[in-house]
């Protein structure tokens, strides 16, 4: 995501689409979008990590109803409250997030496991002792910008209307400030999903996140060590002969039956134009990360067709 905001060329704090900042994040005359904005297209995999650590801040000032803890009582209210969601969470799905992983990377917060407790909206508003609807609002949405099937848009803008209106003056969350990826896909999705000649789901970042485990391999097993130079070739070069279409299409028989099989979720099915295509609860494929199998049977693929090769010449 840092990539991002260099490429973009914003700062982190404001939104890449419109250049609101902060403080115009719910100030509708000021978040028109711009053009060049659109193209970057939504991120649909990370919203799912940061509006789930929206949702979580949100919880831990509930009390204060306060977005900023600036007397030491409230500040003692806020982190009494964190432990006690974290608790809760714990509870219900077995799961501890924000805690900081030993090593110093990151905390336990990661994509799937977010990805988990927003299949359960109403179990995860409960464990937060938040608004159910909002929350449900948010899975659906998350669940719709990941999806491969063309959307309703219309439709899905009324509900990203709808849970803005949360935030606003006399909304139930009216104290809170929202952050940018949750600006963004309730301000935006509706100017970026019609300007991608595809669904949102198919621009997701999963593919070049699941490829950060190839790259690890070929750089720790099959990479020269000699220079950053050497390396850096050496793992390039093998992310070609891996990507080659031939190769490649060798183990899509392979890749195809590992995929994971998930259903769509009844809410999400509503926002989709083919809807009526669809049977209740359709089963649908989701890109797994590559597994260490998968990894190890690309080499072996590579090394046959590598060795052919060399018999031929
Ligand atoms: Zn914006």
């Amino acid at each position: 995501m840092e990539r991002f905001y260099i490429i973009t060329e914003t700062s982190s704090q404001s939104c890449p689409v419109c250049e609101a900042t902060p403080k115009d994040f719910l100030n509708r005359e000021k978040c028109i979008p711009k053009n060049e904005g659109l193209i970057h297209g939504l991120q649909p995999l990370h919203a799912i990590i940061n509006v789930f650590n929206f949702l979580l801040h949100v919880a831990y000032k509930m009390d204060n109803k306060t977005w900023q803890a600036r007397t030491s009582e409230q500040k003692k209210n806020v982190a009494d409250r964190k432990i006690e969601i974290q608790q809760r969470l714990k509870n219900a799905f077995g799961i501890t997030f924000d805690v900081p992983r030993t090593g110093g990377f990151g905390n336990t917060t990661t994509g799937n496991l977010c990805r988990r407790v927003f299949a359960e909206p109403e179990k995860l508003a409960e464990a937060l002792c938040l608004d159910a609807e909002m929350v449900t609002n948010f899975s659906t949405i998350l669940g719709v910008l990941n999806c491969k099937e063309e959307i309703d848009v219309i439709k899905l803008h009324e509900l990203c209307q709808q849970t803005i209106q949360l935030f606003e003056e006399g909304g139930l969350y009216n104290w809170t400030k929202i952050s940018p990826t949750v600006h963004k896909i309730l301000f935006h999705s509706k100017e970026i999903i019609m300007m991608l000649p595809l669904s949102s789901g198919y621009f997701s970042e999963e593919g070049s996140e699941a490829k950060n485990k190839l790259l690890k391999k070929f750089r720790l097993s099959y990479a020269r060590k000699s220079s950053v130079k050497v390396s850096l070739s050496d793992t390039f070069n093998r992310n070609m002969d891996a990507s080659d279409p031939i190769i490649f299409s060798l183990c899509v028989n392979a890749r195809q039956q590992k995929r994971k099989h998930r259903s769509l979720p009844k809410r999400v099915l509503q926002y989709l134009v083919n809807k009526e295509n669809f049977e209740e609860n359709i089963e649908f494929t989701e890109e797994s990360t590559f597994s260490d199998n998968f990894v190890d049977e690309l080499d072996e693929y590579i090394f046959n067709v590598e060795f052919d090769f060399e018999k031929l010449i």
